[in-house]
Formats: structure tokens, sequence, C-alpha cells
């Protein structure tokens, strides 16, 4: 059997519990990975939300390109309202201007430094001609790109190249109060986006200066992703998660994942454990089972054997004297009470086991029941060379009992008695009443039960079978684990007090159900 729970044990290892360990062990250590890659995706999306803000003022600047371009052609009949309006429009355009052979001609301006705007972006454009060469090519291939020069202070200048209305190709400018335009018409659009989820700031990277924040409570440390503003350069745009940052976020959800793992792990070891608890239970269980078919088949046969014989002897008639005949027969009786005894015994635990037991209660008095079972085991307990002692309470009360099963009870405990008693043969029998019960005891002086035995002896086929004091003794294994169903059905219970090799006293105990009429009231 041992093999065999081994066996299972190994197999258990390799069937479940190998790969969940493998897994465990593999979850735990590419965790990190997994969260890594998660918080890049984060990282992604965050970077997409600010390459949005750029795509903004991207798009609003060249609207504002169009307006200049537009307002160019029409100045050519000197009409400049558009740009005027313009202006007012966006306070942050302080300057809107056509560069052509190396002049800077003004075509809308909001500055009083005009002159200081005016020449600054005149000597910037005089070194850029390459640059504009390419913006003009560029155009060419139908691609108007806005390049941006930074001008101090807080000062951006957006050039482009643009055409005439004689197609003369051209560069326009705009001179932008960065800060300005930031602070004006880039907030209400970062405040729709950030719409409280995310934090975005915006910051000067040469002055180490933050010009906009969308949540004045965050700290400009805390930022997680930057991009640097196309149209202006120095200008840097960050962006975070409001309240948790990713790093926390994924560790959180780390962490949820370890604990359910272990907690998956801790389950499986749990049901491993009970699985392998019940398979042990089932394994002792088929063991009890065979040896209880042994055991029964050797009670069986002996009786038989020993009726056999003595009934041969008595038909040859080679029994002679009359005294030996009336021996014969006793043993023949006592052979065939044993042998009906044991069947009854199997027959009522099968009816136990199939629910099938049947209990039939009537008012009984318990002191009447141990007479009766006295009467069919004096003969057997003086045979055995018992010495007994009867103490019954005279005013013990009417019960509700099954009068058959309550004599069976009685009977196997005190066969017990007499079984496990191979020493001092001193049996004392009681009957008593306590508060809300009354009570039947018996009490040997024999081998007794240790404590480990103790929490078994009720069990169905179970026999302490190490017993050096009674190696022979016969028996099922199922007498206590009746008189503890028939205890059950009545309400009452079973108790045992014994000590190894001091002797046991086992006491029913039943509920006092007083039945008036029975009682004589
Ligand atoms: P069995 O047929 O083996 O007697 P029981 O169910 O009646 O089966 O008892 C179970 C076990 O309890 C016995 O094998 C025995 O070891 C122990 N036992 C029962 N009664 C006594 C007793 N009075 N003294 C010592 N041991 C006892």
């Amino acid at each position: 059997m041992r093999f065999s729970i081994k066996r299972i044990f190994i197999v258990f290892i390799f069937i479940i519990i190998l790969p969940t360990a493998f897994y465990s062990i593999y979850e735990l250590s590419s965790y990190r990975k997994h969260e890594l890659v998660i918080e890049s995706i984060y990282g992604n999306q965050l970077e997409a939300i600010l390459f949005t803000v750029n795509q903004y003022s991207d798009e609003l600047l060249n609207e504002w390109g169009n307006r200049i371009d537009a307002s160019a052609k029409t100045r050519e009949g000197r009409d400049n309202t558009s740009l005027n309006r313009l202006m007012e429009e966006y306070p942050s355009l302080k300057l809107a201007f056509l560069y052509r052979e190396n002049e800077v001609e003004i075509l809308a301006n909001s500055s009083d430094s005009l002159d200081f705007y005016r020449q600054q972006a005149g000597n910037i454009l005089n070194k850029e001609t390459e640059e504009i060469m390419k913006l003009k090519d560029f155009l060419e291939n139908d691609y108007r790109k806005l390049q941006p020069i930074a001008l101090s202070p807080g000062h951006v200048l957006v050039y482009f190249i643009g055409e005439t209305d004689q197609k003369l190709k051209v560069v326009y400018g705009m001179i932008i109060n960065a800060e300005k335009f930031i602070n004006q018409t880039m907030a209400p659009i970062l405040q729709e986006i950030s719409q409280n989820q995310f934090y975005i700031s915006i910051y000067n990277e040469n002055k180490n200066t933050l010009i906009y924040n969308t949540d004045r409570n965050i700290e400009p440390d805390e930022t997680r992703y930057t991009t640097a503003l196309w149209l202006f350069p120095g200008y840097y745009a960050a962006i975070g998660l409001k309240e948790i940052n990713i790093s926390n976020l994924t560790r959180e959800r780390s962490r949820s994942n370890i604990l359910f793992i272990l907690l998956v792990d801790l389950m499986l070891i749990i049901g491993i454990v009970l699985v392998f608890k019940s398979i042990d239970k089932q394994l002792k269980l088929a063991q009890l089972k065979s040896d209880f078919v042994s055991n029964v088949s050797h009670e069986i046969r002996t009786p038989l054997s020993l009726i056999q014989m003595y009934v041969e002897s008595l038909k040859m008639n080679r029994v002679r004297p009359e005294g030996k005949k009336q021996e014969y027969l006793d043993v023949v009786l006592k052979e065939t009470q044993r042998l009906s005894g044991m069947v009854n015994k199997i027959l009522n635990f099968s009816q136990i086991e199939k629910n099938k037991k049947k209990y039939h209660f009537t008012p009984v008095n318990l002191n009447e029941i141990v007479d009766e079972v006295l009467t069919t085991f004096s003969h057997h307990l003086e045979n055995e060379g018992f010495d007994y002692h009867i103490h019954l309470d005279q005013e013990l009360p009417y019960i509700q009992a099954d009068s058959e099963a309550v004599t069976d009870a009685m009977m196997n405990l005190i066969d017990n008695s007499i079984k496990y008693s191979p020493g001092e043969k001193y049996i004392e029998i009681q009957t008593g009443q306590l508060s809300g019960y009354v009570y039947f005891e018996v009490q040997d002086h024999g081998q007794g039960i240790s404590e480990k035995d103790m929490k078994h002896i009720f069990d169905k086929f179970y026999r302490v079978t190490s017993s050096d004091l009674t190696p022979n003794t016969k028996g099922s294994g199922l007498g206590l684990n009746i008189v503890k169903h028939i205890m059950d059905a009545h309400g009452g219970d079973i108790r045992v007090h014994s000590k190894k090799g001091k002797g046991s006293r086992f006491v029913l105990n039943f509920p006092l159900i007083i039945d008036e009429k029975a009682a004589g009231f």
C-alpha cells in the first residue's frame, strides 16, 4: 500500500507539481520583462499625446502662414485688415513680414520694439540662404515647411516660403512670443487633452523654468515623458499620469499578479494534500476491508468446523456418557449463537451503510434491557472466569429507544470487555441518570486503549491489531461503529475513557425524553 502511495505521489509531482512550479518560477522571473513592455506601451501612448500637441501648433501656425500668404498677395493692393485681425485674435503673434532681396518688409506688427525684431529677423535670414533654398525645394514638391529659429528673449521666428501673385517665391516670416503662445493659445487645448487624467507641462530648458502646467499641484520632477516642441526651439512638453505614475501602476499590477500566482499555488498545494489524504484514507480503508474479509471468514469457519465436528460425533452415536452429550450440544449451541451474532452484526452494518437501518422507538427502561443482556451473558461470563458487579439505578426513568438496537449496543460493549480483558477478569456494569440523560456504562480492567487508537476505534473495520496482550482476539472491527451509529440514531452519544494497560470504561448516554404514560404518571 505504501508503495502505491509513493507511486501516486510521484505521478502527482510529474503531472501537477512540477509544471506548476516551473510555470510559477517562469511567471515570477519574467514578470519584470512583461511589465517593462507594458510600461513602454503606456509610454508610447503618452508620447502620442504629446505628438498631437505639436501637431496642433503646427496646424495653427500653418493656418497663420496661409493667412499671411493670402494677405500678402492682396497686399499688392495694399489691404492688411485680415492680418490685423489675425494679430488681434492671437496676441502672441508680434510681427508678420515678407523677406526679399535681403530686406525685411513689415506686413503687420503689434510691437513697439519693431526695429529690434526687424533687424534680428533680417540678420538671421541673411545667414539662412542654404536653408531657404531647401525650403524652396520642398515647396516645389508641394510641401510647405515652417522653419523655427529661437530669438531672445522668449520669442521665436518662424519662416516659410510663399508665392507672390506674380508667382515669385518669397520668404514670409512671423515673430511669435513663445510664452504668450503657450499660455494663451496652447493652454486650452492642453487642458482639453489632459482631461484630469494626465498632467502636461511646458518648460523652457534653457531657462529651466516652467512655462505652463495643466495642474499646478504637480511638481515638474514627476514628469515621465518629454518631447521638444517642434516650432518652439528650447521649449519642451512633458506628460505624466495624474495621481498614479506608470511605475506605480505596473508595480501594483505585478504585485497583484504575484499574489494571484502564489494564491493559486497555495490552493493547488492544499488541493493536492486533500486529494492525497483522501487517497491515503481510501487505501487504508481498502486494506481494512481486506483484513475484515479474512477475519470474518476465519470467525465463521471456526464455529462451523466445531459444529460440524460435534454434530458428526453425536450422529455416529460415539458420545457415550449422557453428560458428555449435553456438553457437546452446549458447544454447538454456543457456536451457533456466535455465528448468528456475527451474521447479525454484518447485516446490521450493511443496513446502516445503505441507510436502510430502521429503528422502532418505544418507551424503554434501560435496567430491563441490562437484565436481559446479562441473562444471555451470565453463562458466558462465568465460563470465561469473570467476576462482575452490577449497579442499577432503581429510579431510572423511561426513555424512547429501540430496545433491540440498545440490546445490540450493550452486548457489543460487554462482549468487548470480555474479549479485551486477558488479565484481570472483572467487569462493572452500571446504569444511572444525570441532568438531561440516562446512561449505561461498562467498565473493565483489561488491556485498555492507547490514545492514538482511541481516535479510530469507532471507524468502520478498525481493529487494534498490534496488541501483544490479546494477539488472537477475533473480531470484525464493526462493533463500535455500529454502537456509535445506534447512539447517533437515539440522539445520544458514546464516550470512552481508557488507559493502556489499565482498562476501559464505555458509557452510552441517552437523552431523557420522559414518556409519562410509560412511566406510569
Ligand atoms: P472488534 O470486532 O475488533 O472488537 P470493535 O469495533 O468492537 O471491533 O472494536 C474496535 C477496536 O477497539 C478493537 O479492535 C479493540 O482493539 C478496541 N476495543 C474495543 N473495546 C475495547 C475494550 N473494552 N478494551 C480494550 N480495547 C477495546
